[in-house]
């Protein structure tokens, strides 16, 4: 948004997170009510999921995430335990949540979900990602071969005007026209 622009920009589990299966599973923390005074949650056997200490991972870029671990009180005994986590036994089932990451995914499904830029995504997703998706998965096209955006614009424009000329060449056999 710094440059004025809007990214419209699903993350990976987007579309996953949208389906019913997703959304009933009972497992999923994001499906357990949730405590914003105590911090806390509750897993589909009635027991308080506590928030208990921050954590760092820093993967292999270097970049590190914050993540709340939070444990539930007590999986002894619990008849679920077995669909719920791999947890040794005697250990309860943790789970982790990066705030930071769960507030960005939230920003991204507002924006999705917004009747106007939902409709520009919708027709980003029909209009433009096609002719990108057929530049590099049919034709191969990956990278460009030059360097500095007057040479890249240049490149482009022979690019698309090969798919344009592959188009109108499709069209002209189809309706007999050549
Ligand atoms: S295994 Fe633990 S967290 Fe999972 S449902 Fe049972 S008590 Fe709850």
């Amino acid at each position: 948004m710094r440059r004025g622009r809007i990214p419209l920009v699903p993350y990976t589990m987007f579309q996953k997170e949208k389906k019913r299966k997703w959304r009933n599973h009972p497992f999923n923390i994001a499906n357990w009510s949730y405590d914003e005074t105590t911090d806390h949650f509750v897993c589909p056997n009635g027991q308080n999921v506590t928030f208990r200490y921050m954590s760092k991972r820093t993967d292999r870029y270097g970049f590190t995430r914050d993540f709340k671990v939070y444990e539930s009180e007590s999986c002894d005994d619990c008849p679920l335990r077995s669909l719920c986590t791999k947890a040794e036994e005697g250990r309860h089932r943790q789970v982790r949540v990066n705030v930071s990451w769960e507030e960005q995914k939230q920003q991204v499904k507002d924006l999705l979900s917004d009747q106007k830029t939902g409709k520009i995504y919708a027709k980003r997703k029909i209009d433009v990602e096609p002719v990108f998706g057929n530049l590099k998965a049919n034709l191969r096209f990956t990278r460009f071969s030059v360097r500095g955006k007057a040479k890249v614009k240049r490149e482009l424009g022979f690019i698309l005007m090969a798919v344009n000329l592959r188009k109108w060449l499709t069209r002209s056999i189809a309706r007999g026209a050549i």
